[in-house]
């Protein structure tokens, strides 16, 4: 028994009697056949979930006594764990099904889109995600519709527009000099990046995503060439961190990994090109690394017929390979590898297919688990409000019928999908 019947009675009696005295309505309790601990991996059997409004309020023994005026979901045939999360995610954008798409959507045609987009994200189980780069701060905007309850999706940290420098992976170089064509972020020089900062906190981001090498999606750059000199990835660093904002920095190459290292980031996109010294620099400084292993099967089996011109198809087939083994060799020297996917690449909703992928190139179930519950939570500084199911923190719940444990490729399709206390799919 993890917590006792005395607490349990003072929480019904305080929570129940409001200010007028008046009994409040809105416990739930969730009667879990199994619950997964995601800070020490352990499975309790029968256990109660109790919830008040948007939060959990204790988690007791399953022989407790249930307050008739609760009101009661029956899981005791399911594996409860916390609702997961995705730290690199594109919701604003639909690469995945016409590469050019960009190209000629107004920014408000693609914010729908991510309305449907977020709502796919979070019926598959996803109650938290990074959004990590968007033009026109659509990602602020959607965020907050969610936020304030309008729309169906996942809590949302988003960095409006990546940062790059002119011609870089995250500029836009497919058209002429004629169109004067140019990402909303690109920015060169320290007082430039910290500049573009400051505009991204006013119009309300969350972090700051910027592109340290290039990519495989954009014209003209080589995934395994650094962009940004150290001066300016340590500008970007320090402005971001001073307002509070945590930064995220897309890396291939291993030489880009290693500067964005020393300039302090927080988490490392893709990660492709991994060295040994570049997961022990990882390690002691206490970067995340958030690859993403799946999507290459996508792209290489449907990138064609979307669009996606033989150059940027190439990349990937040079990139996806390597960064499987760099996956490996991170998870074996025991860094800190979070789930992220690069959704939008991809059909969003098939985020959890990424999980059957980190065991078979490392984790275990637990910590496949982990690292989309309780290691995202550290990465976004929010082990306060999400990422376990624990009295204080809000009610993301998920489940599925059978044992992930077992048979992780369970987490592809999720049955239950509770978000602040608000059941949004049950099955
Ligand atoms: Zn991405």
């Amino acid at each position: 028994m993890r917590y006792g019947v005395k607490l349990f009675v003072g929480i019904v009696l305080s929570t129940m009697l409001t200010s007028t005295g008046v009994l409040a309505q809105d416990i739930t309790v969730i009667k879990a056949g199994s619950l997964f601990d995601s800070r020490s991996g352990d499975v309790t059997r029968d256990v109660l979930i109790v919830i008040e409004d948007d939060r959990i309020v204790a988690v007791m023994d399953g022989d407790e006594e249930i307050p008739d005026e609760a009101e009661v979901i029956d899981l005791s045939d399911s594996f409860v764990l916390p609702g997961v999360m995705d730290m690199h995610t594109h919701v604003v954008g639909n690469l995945a099904n016409n590469f050019f798409a960009g190209y000629f959507q107004s920014p408000h045609r693609a914010t729908i889109g991510g309305v449907v987009n977020a709502e796919k994200t979070l019926m598959a189980g996803f109650t938290t995600i990074r959004n990590v780069g968007a033009g026109d701060y659509m990602d602020v905007a959607l965020r907050n519709a969610i936020n304030d309850g309008e729309v169906p999706g996942p809590r949302m940290a988003v960095s409006g527009p990546s940062l790059g420098i002119t011609g870089g992976h995250c500029d836009r170089n497919s058209l002429n000099s004629s169109f004067e064509e140019r990402s909303d972020g690109v920015a060169d020089g320290p007082w430039a990046v910290r500049e573009k900062i400051r505009t991204n906190v006013k119009y309300g981001v969350d972090l700051t995503k910027f592109c340290a090498t290039g990519g495989v999606f954009s014209k003209g750059t080589k995934v395994g060439m650094t962009q940004y000199t150290l001066e300016e990835m340590e500008a970007i660093v320090d402005e971001s961190h001073t307002h509070g904002r945590k930064v995220a920095a897309h890396a291939h190459g291993n030489e880009g990994i290693k500067r964005a290292i020393i300039a302090g980031v927080d988490s490392i996109e893709h990660a492709s090109f991994l060295d040994e010294e570049a997961v022990r620099m990882g390690m002691e400084r206490g970067t995340f690394f958030a690859m993403d292993i799946y999507n290459t099967e996508y792209t290489l089996e449907r990138g064609a017929e979307n669009g996606v011109p033989e150059e940027n198809i190439n990349k990937e087939r040079e990139v996806g390979t390597r960064q499987r083994q760099s996956f490996t060799l991170a998870v074996e020297m025991g860094a800190k590898v979070v789930f992220a996917t690069d959704s939008g690449v991809y059909p969003h909703g098939d985020n959890g297919k990424q999980f059957a992928r980190a065991v078979r190139f490392g984790m275990t179930p637990v910590q496949a688990i982990q690292s989309a519950t309780s290691l995202t939570a550290e990465l976004l500084g929010w082990e306060d409000q999400v990422g376990a199911i624990e009295e204080g923190l809000y009610a993301d719940i998920i489940a599925v019928h059978g044992d992930p444990l077992d048979d992780i490729s369970e987490l592809e399709d999720v049955d239950f999908v509770m978000k602040g206390g608000v059941v949004y799919k049950s099955k």
